[in-house]
């Protein structure tokens, strides 16, 4: 009954198999540990780049893996399987290394991306402000240029890898008069002076992720780190490159609606009440005809969206279409499946239970759901 994706290859389906061994030893064993440390192993990550997991779409050149962003897509579904949601792999990997991949000059590509590689640096981008999310123009943090430095000035919140990241794509006006065309992104290495961590934020999901705080007090950093080497490109790099953060968002919306699936039909088919299995009365077998259904719907929208993506034709209304209602249609479904758990599916202990959490957000970052109607409407 599952649905083989188009885009998968022999190649992929051996990778899978790499992954999914990775996943199953150092994931499923370790998350119970990382949700009470509110973060994963430091060495997961080197760990991770000595057997190549890291960059995996990055060309071999700058130290990757060499391959297509489906290889992250595999990693992505294994890592979901397996349990694990903190993680921060699709960021670095699937984010902020193509930032650097797109606008890095060749210098600043063979200076960062190995490091990205071999998880000697954990890779965080630094947006969201207090005073600014969605409205990403009205960023306050400043760049201004000083001789051959600049001095970076300003405050981040909610940042996904920011308790461990050692490299941060920080978005700054080095313009503070303009909005869009004020904007660059700079580099801030975490060992600079004046770059400094706040609070590991405590969420209601996602809890193994150490999403942070961070604080830059007249961080100086050279000129070379301003990424590309032109000021007032950040904006178009932003738009450019949030689709498949989206894409990413989409990924983990359709693995959490068939993962919901398939704990429920185990668990209602072993449940007892009233002398038979939960799964025999209608209500059950409805509800999960009707999960199955929208998920395969989902399933077949986001393998589309990820062969567009990779011919390199994925537009951006449709990347929101898909984040916005997979991430709906996934937070419903896993809702009917929790409530098929009963009790039981209130408790931590159950994989529902986490799914539920950990999905909440997915309709919130990324932009959020009412900012894609936004998008998709004006493209109407
Ligand atoms: C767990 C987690 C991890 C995150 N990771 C990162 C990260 O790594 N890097 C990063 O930079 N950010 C990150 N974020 C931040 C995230 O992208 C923002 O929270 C999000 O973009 C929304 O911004 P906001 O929280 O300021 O909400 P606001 O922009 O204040 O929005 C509040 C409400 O108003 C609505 N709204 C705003 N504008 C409009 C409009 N024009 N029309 C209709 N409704 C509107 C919103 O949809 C929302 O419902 C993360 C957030 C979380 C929770």
């Amino acid at each position: 009954m599952t649905q083989q994706s188009p885009w998968m290859d022999p190649d992929l389906a051996a990778f899978r198999d790499l992954a999914r061994t990775f996943c199953e030893k150092e994931l499923t064993p370790n998350t119970e540990r990382w949700i009470a440390d509110k973060q994963v192993d430091r060495g997961l990550w080197t760990k991770a780049g000595e057997v190549g997991l890291l960059c995996l779409s990055i060309p071999e050149e700058y130290g990757g893996g060499g391959g297509t962003f489906a290889h992250e897509v595999v990693l992505l579904e294994e890592q979901n399987r397996a349990g694990d949601s903190g993680w921060g792999v699709s960021l670095h990997n699937g984010i902020v290394a193509h930032y650097v991949l797109a606008y890095g000059t060749e210098e600043q590509k063979h200076a960062w991306l190995p490091k990205l590689a071999s998880g000697e640096w954990v890779g965080a981008i630094a947006m969201t402000e207090p005073g600014a999310g969605s409205d990403l123009q009205g960023v306050k943090t400043k760049a201004v240029r000083d001789g051959d430095e600049y001095v970076v000035t300003g405050a981040k919140t909610f940042i996904t890898n920011g308790g461990q990241c050692d490299f941060v794509i920080v978005v700054t006006k080095t313009d503070p008069t303009k909005g869009a065309e004020g904007t660059s992104l700079v580099i801030v290495e975490a060992d600079r002076p004046g770059f400094r961590r706040g609070r590991v934020l405590d969420k209601i999901g996602l809890k193994a992720q150490d999403t942070a705080e961070l604080f830059f007090d007249d961080v100086r950093v050279p000129v070379g780190n301003l990424l590309g080497g032109v000021e007032g490109q950040g904006f178009v790099h932003l738009m450019q490159q949030l689709p498949q953060e989206r894409l990413i968002i989409g990924i983990s919306s359709v693995m959490a609606m068939e993962l919901a699936l398939e704990q429920t039909l185990r668990y209602t088919k072993e449940r007892q009440a009233f002398g038979r299995p939960v799964f025999a009365f209608q209500n059950t077998k409805f509800t999960l005809a009707e999960v199955a259904t929208e998920a395969r719907i989902a399933r077949v929208f986001l393998d589309d969206c990820i062969a567009k993506h990779l011919r390199g034709e994925l537009d951006i209304p449709t990347v929101a279409m898909l984040k916005w209602w997979t991430s709906d249609r996934a937070m419903k479904a896993v809702d009917e499946c929790l409530q098929l758990h009963g009790g039981y599916g209130y408790m931590n202990e159950y994989p529902i239970a986490r799914i539920y959490a950990d999905q909440r957000v997915q309709r919130i970052y990324g932009g959020t759901n009412e900012i894609m109607k936004e998008i998709i409407s004006r493209s109407l």
